[in-house]
């Protein structure tokens, strides 16, 4: 007979290759499906899901796990084999306290709030989405519930995303942040014309774009051999294995620098798939460690690394040569428009300083929804005044408020915290990538992007999903997740572009 850490390796190997086929069926979706097959897709998807599924929460691999689990504290932590068995423990343990059919609801009244959340931006009527939001944040709490949160019922949900990391410490993190990111904003706004972007406007080939964005892409490291770029409305990375490992972006005719940005930021986060290590194919740890540690990478290449003058030192010609458009202009003049700073709406197209804000804002009020201190009616009231009190701005309608985010539509709560400790993480990452490599920034001007690449490969890349993010960066920078080197690293760089 097989020993249990084979025979569970043999279960993951298949339940790895269902997750696989589910995400080229989500890619299909995404960019090249046509409209008719949405309905027969969704079929296909619950299938999928519901196999892997049965196949995690199955009394097979839980025998096999609690098999192994006495065993694991004799283990090497970091080794490959005992990362396999506490990785899928710990999911194993999450999924089966949830009632199957408890899954079940949130999936459908997840798709239906999505369906809902589109017709009320069309028609602007909070509303109309009002009623399943509110199923949606009941059914999360039912959620929560099953697994006796201590105190905070917010905490499980995180767990999905961000495992290791507690409202508390979120709380901690971004109430010494705020008041910083707020006064930066204010500061950048009384000097608001420092800056002028105009130069960035102007009418660009969809077909030069993508050429651009593709030699971009390919001089950071990402190897088209294992990938390929394609478009979606929502650009996203999505892996099927390290060796195959795709991006999309959008195209805008008028805007440049939002495709190009776009593909270096979905660069990022595939050059961490294309990175895992090879040993941890068909595991279940060959992926990023977390919403958080992912975007560290996507933010570490598009604005530490793709937004500094090292980086247009070296790629400003070449774009000069692709866009005669930029030929009248001073390469100076360009950094300073692709920096340029102000509050705006969306989220998704904040820029550096200002987005900080606009994930605070949904992390406090998605914690006191889920803990029953704000009601889902009062949800827009709260959005408003607190875009008022941290960007100076209002939103004029629901849709470019508090509906413009899909996440909560599908009863995503606990994801958007991420986005901004991964910011944190980038700027610490990026401090002991310096002291390791003084010369970091003469290599970017030249070009030479390997060791940052090797850098982040030996740190972060190849472990895949063995650790946490508290444990990552515990071993990376050693120490906590700490805000102070991004609220420094803003307040340098912005503080020198705007003459603050
Ligand atoms: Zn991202």
């Amino acid at each position: 007979m097989q020993e249990p850490l084979s025979q569970l390796k043999d279960r993951l190997a298949r339940l790895t290759d269902i997750r696989a086929a589910t995400a080229v069926l989500e890619w299909d979706q995404e960019t090249y499906m046509p409209d008719g097959g949405t309905e027969s897709r969704g079929d296909q998807l619950s299938t999928l899901e519901g196999l892997a599924h049965e196949y995690v929460t199955s009394d097979e691999i839980g025998s096999l796990l609690y098999a192994l689990k006495p065993g694991l504290d004799e283990m090497d932590y970091d080794s490959d084999e005992a990362s396999i068995v506490r990785v899928a423990l710990r999911e194993h343990e999450k999924l089966v306290k949830v009632p199957a059919s408890l899954i079940e609801e949130i999936a459908k009244v997840g798709a239906l709030g999505f369906q809902a959340w589109g017709q009320a931006r069309e028609q602007d009527d909070f509303g109309i989405f009002e009623p399943h939001l509110s199923r949606l944040v009941e059914l999360k709490k039912q959620w929560a519930s099953c697994f006796d949160p201590e105190e905070n019922l917010y905490d499980p949900l995180l767990d999905d995303f961000e495992p290791g990391i507690t409202h508390e410490q979120i709380g901690v993190i971004f109430a010494g942040l705020k008041p910083r990111l707020i006064a930066l904003v204010r500061a950048i706004s009384e000097n608001q014309d420092a800056v002028d972007d105009s130069a960035l406007a102007g009418e660009f080939e969809v077909g030069a774009q993508r050429a651009f964005g593709e030699r971009v892409a390919a001089k950071l490291g990402y190897r088209f051999e294992n990938g390929r770029l394609d478009e979606s409305a929502h650009p996203f990375t999505t892996h099927f294995s390290r060796w195959d490992v795709r991006i999309t972006t959008r195209y805008s005719t008028s805007n440049l620098m939002r495709s190009l940005m776009g593909t270096i930021h979905e660069t990022g986060h595939a050059l961490y798939e294309q990175n895992t290590s090879p040993t941890l194919y068909r595991t279940g740890l060959a992926s990023g460690a977390s919403t958080a540690v992912h975007e560290s990478q996507s933010r570490l290449y598009e604005n530490i690394i793709g937004r500094s003058r090292p980086f247009w030192a070296y790629f400003y010609p070449q774009l000069q040569e692709a866009f005669p458009h930029f030929e009248q202009v001073e390469e100076e003049a360009f950094y300073r428009a692709i920096n340029k700073s102000e509050p705006s709406l969306i989220r998704v197209d904040a820029d550096e300083v200002t987005y900080g804000l606009h994930v605070i804002l949904r992390f406090e009020l998605e914690n006191d929804l889920i803990n029953g201190r704000v009601r889902v009616a009062d949800l827009p009231d709260e959005w408003n005044s607190r875009m008022e009190a941290y960007l100076g701005i209002v939103p004029p309608n629901d849709t470019l408020g508090v509906m413009q985010d899909v996440h909560w539509s599908r009863g995503y709560f606990g994801y958007f915290p991420g986005y901004l400790l991964g910011n944190l993480l980038s700027a610490q990452l990026w401090e002991r990538m310096i002291a390791d490599m003084p010369d970091l920034s003469a290599q970017i001007e030249a070009g030479q992007f390997e060791a940052i690449l090797a850098w982040l490969g030996e740190h972060i890349h190849r472990h895949g999903m063995k650790f946490t993010l508290p444990e990552l960066t515990e071993r990376v920078v050693g120490g906590e997740l700490d805000w102070q080197p991004y609220i420094q690293y803003l307040e340098r760089k912005f503080g020198e572009i705007y003459g603050l």
